[in-house]
């Protein structure tokens, strides 16, 4: 019988295999929605290169699904330029885009051969004084986002009104500045915050551009595309629609690329706890998992996220219930007022859209182990491939 190409490891059955053949808890990643998501972005925003930023699934799998797709990386830290070097990526599809960098943080990524950098003030401009040649710099602005899950413009960019005075310094000691990024906050609901970024660093590349402070020809829009976690977000060709048509506006000269992190992996991993134990507290059950809020579930801490979780044993009958983590802390509680199937030890609770900012944040906190990452689908073709990543 000839084989389906890809198996779909959310499964029940395949949920259950992998548990026997891994143990408990997992963290499962399908490469194949990697693809998917990774397909589906390219298609919402042509003609935009998608540097997956690996910060919510520092996963080679996950690396390595997307350069074989042809995409590119946005990379932050040392480890993460180690990791990409470790799996063979070409330096010329990487950016690195933290805006405050230790000298050999700078260093090490030039090493490698990351040639684009991101700066946000004068002080970190003035890193790149003495390697003009070697590097080119992205200047971040910031326009805030209060109503996003995650706002990323309170901590990093410079404010619009105070570019072109940064651009100044960078022109003054010879630093090259190849355009501008932003990133407005992740898990945004609309895109009018990006059109509105979009369309002031228009102006901020032009009128730098006027002043012959540099090339002025890169725009990096950065991430922030929402993913599903069981309430409804805009699919993502309505949401770029806005976006695609002020980009449509630019000069064609403007490289536009993207950074996108979450929805690239966010709906391709599910979490997998198994029941410890339980007990029936004022009536309710408590079931203990192995897997909590300082393991995979740490994003509803860190993310502010909340992911869909449902027994794999479906039975009629349903009880209030609780699921708690593992730990001895009263906070590792990950869902109340549930109502689910009387379960047992052994049973395994699952949780969607689990892929990003869960495993990333994880603990190790009283000695709980991080789940086993166990990536399937990895290469086109070749079925039902399996690599297990356990705690590093
Ligand atoms: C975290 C981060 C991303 C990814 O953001 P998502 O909202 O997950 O898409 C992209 N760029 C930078 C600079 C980041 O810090």
């Amino acid at each position: 019988m000839r084989r389906a190409r890809f198996i779909d490891p959310f499964q029940p059955a395949e949920v259950r295999r992998l548990v026997r053949e891994f143990g408990s808890p997992l963290l499962i990643l399908d490469c194949e929605r990697v693809r998917v998501q990774f397909r589906k972005l390219r298609k919402a925003l042509p003609h935009v290169d998608l540097h997956y930023a690996l910060k919510p699934m520092p996963h080679p799998a996950v690396v390595q699904t997307v350069i074989a797709e042809g995409g590119f990386l946005d990379l932050a830290t040392t480890g993460e330029v180690q990791l990409v070097r470790r799996l063979g990526v070409a330096p010329e599809r990487c950016i690195h885009t933290h805006p405050i960098k230790r000298a050999a943080d700078i260093a090490n990524a030039l090493d490698f051969g990351v040639r684009t950098f991101v700066a946000d003030n004068p002080d970190e401009v003035r890193k790149f004084a003495h390697l003009a040649g070697q590097a080119s710099l992205l200047l971040r602005v910031s326009f805030r986002a209060p109503g996003a899950v995650c706002d990323l413009s309170r901590k990093f960019g410079c404010d619009p009104e105070g570019l072109l005075a940064l651009a100044r310094v960078a022109a003054d000691l010879g630093v090259e500045v190849r355009g501008l990024s932003f990133h407005v906050g992740s898990q945004v609901g609309d895109a009018t915050k990006h059109v509105e970024a979009l369309e002031a660093c228009a102006k901020l590349l032009r009128l730098a551009r006027r002043e012959k402070l540099g090339s002025f020809d890169t725009l990096d829009i950065g991430g922030g595309f929402p993913i599903d976690y069981g309430q409804p977000v805009q699919d993502i060709g309505r949401f770029c629609a806005p976006l695609r048509a002020a980009l449509a506006r630019l000069p064609a000269r403007v490289r536009v690329i993207a950074e996108p992190g979450r929805y690239i992996v966010g709906p391709a991993a599910i979490g997998v706890a198994s029941v410890m134990g339980r007990a029936q507290r004022e009536g309710h059950w408590w079931y203990y998992l192995d897997d909590g809020l300082y393991g995979s579930f740490s994003g509803q801490l860190f993310d502010h996220a909340r992911y869909p979780v449902e027994p794999l044993r479906d039975s009629e009958e349903r009880l209030p219930s609780v699921l708690a983590g593992p730990t001895c802390d009263s906070i590792d509680v990950i869902a109340e007022n549930l109502m689910l199937p009387q379960l047992k030890a052994g049973d395994l609770i699952v949780g969607r859209a689990m892929g990003a900012y869960t495993w990333a944040s994880a603990t190790e906190f009283n000695f709980y182990p991080r789940a086993t990452v166990v990536a399937v689908n990895g290469r086109p073709g070749d079925g039902g491939s399996v690599s297990a990543l356990g705690p590093p």
